[in-house]
C-alpha cells in the first residue's frame, strides 16, 4: 500500500493536481512555492501555500494540511481508502480522455444523420437544438465507432480499456443517444440511453463523475435533483436551470459532498414516481442524510406514474412543475 501510495504522489504531483481543478496560484520568488486561495475554506486574502519540491501544502488560514492524498480527503470529503481510488480513477482518465473526447465528437456528428435518434428526443420532449448542442447530445448507431477511431490512430487495445468496446471487440453503445459527462470541463463518462428494447441505461466502467452540469449549478443556493439525464434535459429546457442529476438514485460520496458544498443549500428532490415507490424510497433515505449533513431537503410529489421528463412530455408547462415544488415536503421522520 505504502509503495502504490508514493507512486500515485508522483504520478499527479499536487500542484498539477490543484492547477488542472482551476485553483490560482501565484510563485513565491524564486522558490518552489506557490500561494492563492485555499480551495478548503472560504477567503479573501490567499493563505494557501503549495511546496512543489516537497508535494505539500498548508493554509495559514485554516491550518489544514498534508499531501495530495490529505488534500482529497478533505476536499472531496472522503477516507483514506476512497482518496486513492478517487486518485487512481484520476489517472485512468488522464489516458482514455482525448479518445472519450473523439468518440463524443464522432456519436455528436452521427445524431443528425440519423432521424430514428432525432425523432427519440422529440419523443422524449428535448427538442431546442441549442440545448442539444449545449448538452453535447450524440447518437452512437453502433458499429463504426472503432473504424473511425482506428482511423485517427487509436488502437483497438486503448478502445477496450476505455470500454467503448468489450472483449469481443463489439461496441458498448449501440442504438443509443449518447450524453457526455464532464466535470470541470473534463470528458469522465459516457452515457448512453437506448432507443430501442435493450436495457435502457448504460455508463462505461468508470467513476460516474460528480453531479452532472455541476459547474453551472453549484452557484444556485436552491437546487433540483433529477435521477435521469432526460429528467435534467426538459427541465433545463423549461429554465430550471439549477436541476442536477446524479444519473440513479444512488450518490457517490463525491456527489453527496457536493449537494452540502454549500451551508443551508435547498435540495429539491425530484425522482421517479414510480409504482412500486423504489424512486420515492431512495428518496426519502437521501433527503434523511442530506438533512443531518446540514443542506434542507424536500422531496417534489409527481402525479403518480411519471417522473419529472414523462410529466413534460404528457403536457405539464414550467408553471405546472412550480406548483409540484410547491407541494414538495421535508422527509417524515
Ligand atoms: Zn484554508
Amino acid at each position: 500500500m505504502g509503495r502504490e501510495v508514493e507512486e500515485l504522489k508522483r504520478q499527479i504531483p499536487l500542484l498539477d493536481y490543484l492547477q488542472r481543478s482551476n485553483w490560482t496560484a501565484r510563485r513565491r520568488a524564486a522558490r518552489q512555492e506557490f500561494v492563492g486561495l485555499c480551495p478548503l475554506h472560504q477567503e479573501t486574502r490567499p493563505s494557501f501555500y503549495v511546496n512543489a519540491r516537497k508535494n505539500l501544502f498548508y493554509c495559514h488560514g485554516c491550518g489544514q494540511g498534508g499531501d495530495l492524498i490529505r488534500f482529497i480527503q478533505l476536499s472531496l470529503h472522503l477516507s483514506f481508502r476512497e482518496s486513492l481510488v478517487h486518485l487512481r480513477q484520476h489517472l485512468a482518465l488522464a489516458t482514455c480522455c482525448p479518445l472519450l473526447e473523439q468518440a463524443a465528437r464522432f456519436y455528436r456528428l452521427e445524431l443528425h444523420r440519423h432521424p430514428e435518434a432525432v425523432e427519440y428526443l422529440a419523443l422524449r420532449g428535448v427538442r431546442e437544438a441549442a440545448l442539444i448542442e449545449e448538452l453535447g447530445l450524440g447518437y452512437a448507431p453502433g458499429g463504426n465507432l472503432p473504424r473511425h477511431l482506428a482511423a485517427l490512430g487509436y488502437p483497438l487495445e486503448l478502445l477496450l480499456e476505455a470500454g467503448l468496446i468489450g472483449q469481443q471487440g463489439r461496441e458498448t453503445f449501440c442504438r443509443r443517444i449518447i450524453f457526455p459527462c464532464r466535470q470541470q470541463g473534463q470528458l469522465v463518462n459516457l452515457y448512453g440511453r437506448s432507443i430501442g428494447a435493450a436495457f435502457p441505461h448504460r455508463l462505461l466502467p468508470h467513476s460516474k463523475g460528480g453531479l452532472f452540469g455541476w459547474e453551472s449549478v453549484a452557484q444556485f443556493s436552491t437546487v433540483i435533483l433529477v435521477e435521469g439525464l432526460f429528467d435534467l434535459a426538459v427541465l433545463w429546457q423549461a429554465g430550471f436551470r439549477n436541476t442536477t442529476c446524479a444519473i440513479g438514485t444512488h450518490l457517490t460520496p463525491a456527489q453527496f459532498a457536493e449537494l452540502g458544498d454549500r451551508p443551508g443549500r435547498q435540495v429539491y428532490i425530484a425522482f421517479d414516481q414510480d409504482e412500486n415507490q423504489a424512486g420515492q424510497q431512495a428518496a426519502r433515505a437521501l433527503a434523511r442524510r442530506l438533512n443531518t449533513a446540514g443542506s434542507t431537503a424536500r422531496i417534489v410529489p409527481l402525479p403518480v406514474g411519471h417522473d419529472p421528463n414523462s410529466y413534460f412530455v404528457a403536457g405539464a408547462t414550467a408553471a405546472d412543475f412550480v406548483r409540484c415544488l410547491d407541494q414538495a415536503q421535508p422527509p417524515r421522520p
